[in-house]
């Protein structure tokens, strides 16, 4: 089976980071017997140069037209001075709307080896932290009406059935993927948009016996990611209290550059990417952390391509590559041999097994 990749490598840390992601996509690919075609996608500071624009019309085409988009990360200083709409993070909020995904999913992993970088107290996170949020993304709050009169502001803040039902459906299926556990979470004690929120999430349930739905109001589950976050399978929610709740619970797993994340619509045509940005401070220097964007890149075989095993198999290999004391710097301790990002991506392929 051929899967169409479209790679934007971007700035700062990108390209040195998504260079080690594609050397362990090409090794699943060896291994696997599957083929992977690559196309380059100018986006950000460097199509600005390229271009005068931070996602030309040709290059979005291409993304649209890929079976999934693997990004590193866009921006940095050099262009802090360009006009608003011309600015790097402009071509990222194009790409999410062109490719139209509404859904942003992220995990939120303590991985076992990486427990004390947690700041959270060990007998937590010795239960095992291991879940996803998955926050609706293009409505709600942050796309209602904002208006400021005299001394009253006022933000408004909708949602139709068919916009949860949606986001609904991505919390549903990628419960099923997992642990077929999936948290509700609104305020539906005050939120007429909330109790409709819960209304069509029990009514989804029917479609999907073999999830288990649960309802929490966004208060506690801000208190439980902290006190007991490995009651979580996957969350799903609407757009500020994700964007509030997954910045929450990144922080927990103490480690920026280990985070994936994908974004969907309603195909399977995803973008994948770490959540830490381009880094300029360390950009060109090989130290950055690849695993957000190798784990990104196994997100992708896992929700876009159905290939369950491979992205198992990546999943495994950044296990085994922690478990033999390989550290980049951002995650070093006392006691661990510290590589760089060319070495953490030749390990993690060399330690890259069919299972
Ligand atoms: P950042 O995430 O780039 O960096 C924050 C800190 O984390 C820095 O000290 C950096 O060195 C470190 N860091 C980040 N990723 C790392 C990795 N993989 N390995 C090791 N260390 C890592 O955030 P910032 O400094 O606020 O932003 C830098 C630029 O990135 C800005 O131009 C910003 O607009 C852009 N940005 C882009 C995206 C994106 O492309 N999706 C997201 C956030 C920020």
């Amino acid at each position: 089976m051929v899967k169409n990749i479209a790679v934007i490598r971007g700035d700062g840390i990108g390209p040195e980071i998504v260079n080690e992601a594609l050397k362990v996509l090409n090794k699943v690919a060896e291994l696997y017997g599957r083929t992977f075609n690559y196309t380059d996608v100018d986006m950000g500071g460097c199509a600005i140069d390229k271009y005068g624009d931070p996602l030309p019309e040709s290059e979005l085409k291409k993304c649209v037209e890929s079976d999934s988009v693997l990004l590193g990360a866009v921006g940095g200083n050099k262009w802090n001075d360009v006009p608003g709409n011309m600015r790097p993070e402009k071509g990222l909020l194009r790409l999410r709307a062109g490719m139209g995904v509404y859904s942003n999913n992220r995990p939120a992993k303590i991985w076992k080896q990486l427990s004390d970088a947690s700041p959270l107290k060990k007998e937590i996170v010795d239960k095992g932290v291991d879940f996803i949020i998955v926050r609706e993304l293009i409505g709600g709050i942050y796309f209602g009406e904002h208006k400021t009169e005299g001394d009253t502001a006022t933000d408004v803040l909708r949602y139709s059935e068919a916009e949860i039902e949606r986001i609904g459906r991505i919390g549903f299926e990628t419960a099923k993927k997992r642990n077929k556990k999936l948290c509700s979470v609104e305020k539906s004690n005050v939120l007429d948009s909330s109790r409709l929120w819960k209304k069509v999430m029990h009514r989804l349930a029917a479609e999907y016996p073999d999830v288990e739905l649960s309802d929490m109001l966004v208060d506690n589950c801000a208190m439980q990611i902290v006190k007991n976050p490995a009651q979580f399978d996957v969350i799903v929610t609407e757009n500020m209290f994700g964007d509030i709740l997954s910045d929450e619970a990144s922080m927990i797993t103490g480690s920026i550059g280990m985070i994936p994340s994908s974004s969907l619509g309603s195909t399977t045509c995803g973008l994948y990417e770490p959540i830490h940005g381009s880094a300029p401070d360390i950009a060109g220097k090989d130290v950055a952390n690849p695993i957000g964007t190798i784990l990104s890149a196994a997100m992708m075989l896992r929700y876009s391509f159905d290939m369950n095993k491979e992205a198992d198999a990546i999943e495994n290999a950044v296990s085994k590559y922690l478990d033999e004391g390989y550290r980049t710097a951002d995650i070093m301790s006392d006691g661990m041999t510290l590589v760089g990002c060319k070495g953490c991506g030749d390990l993690i392929v060399k330690y890259l097994t069919k299972e």
